[in-house]
């Protein structure tokens, strides 16, 4: 429906420059079923306020991986509880346990793609089926992958369209907007954790280093898989 309804080019240049919460309301206007899927990141915590504070119709859930830090799932029921929302919780298919039997345990350690796969694309993947666009909160500064990021975009991945309403911002936007509105944060993000992932695949950086520098340290790998564009798996 969306494909043929929507101008995305021209959808993306006119929303060029846009504040984010006109973002979303455009996104609330002409896509039908959109979802906001949040990692809980201070640009997710932006995202969540607009959305809940302009009451926008957007099912906001997260993938709960089942190794998420205690500060994350605390910040969750925080941010349900300033709201008054709720956030639903996408589990994946086993339990850590349950993986550990099937691939061996902490799968993270030896193949970390594929237990990004099994614990955070998959369960995307078949949540997004019931949608026509999702939202993001991804920003072009974050990695060389996300600077040619569109507002609106086809998620060729995902096969729905797929809306960035902060990808012009900066790192100082998100936290100007995250204090000037007292929305709830991850304490971790005081405790140098600029990104915050999955505990076992995120360690704090030091100053200097880039702000994702702390995600799978190591691995060589910079992303989960969520933002890959197809033919480019591996850096995307
Ligand atoms: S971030 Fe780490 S623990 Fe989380 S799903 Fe990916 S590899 Fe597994």
């Amino acid at each position: 429906m969306t494909d043929a309804a929507i101008d995305i080019g021209a959808a993306s240049r006119d929303l060029e420059g846009a504040p984010p919460v006109e973002i979303l309301r455009w996104a609330s206007r002409y896509i039908p079923r959109l979802a906001f899927a949040t990692g809980f990141g201070a640009e997710g915590c932006v995202v969540i306020d607009l959305v809940a504070r302009e009451k926008l119709p957007i099912d906001i859930f997260t993938l709960d991986t089942g190794v998420l830090f205690p500060e994350t799932y605390e910040l969750w029921h925080r941010l349900e509880a300033r709201y008054g929302i709720t956030i639903r919780g996408v589990v994946p298919d086993q339990t850590i346990e349950e993986q550990a039997l099937a691939h061996g345990a902490k799968l993270w350690e030896r193949d970390p793609d594929q237990c990004c796969a099994l614990r955070k694309v998959l369960p995307l993947e078949r949540q997004l089926a019931g949608f026509d666009g999702w939202i993001t909160a991804i920003r072009r500064d974050q990695t060389p992958d996300r600077a040619n990021a569109a507002i609106v975009e086809r998620d060729r991945k995902f096969d729905l369209l797929k809306v960035n309403p902060l990808v012009a911002w900066t790192h100082d936007d998100v936290w100007g907007h995250l204090y000037a509105h007292d929305v709830p944060y991850n304490v971790l993000h005081e405790r140098g954790y600029p990104s915050i992932g999955c505990q076992p695949c995120t360690s704090p950086v030091v100053p200097g280093e880039n702000l994702r520098a702390g995600r799978w340290r190591g691995a060589g790998k910079t992303e989960c898989g969520l933002h890959v564009v197809p033919g480019k798996e591996r850096n995307a």
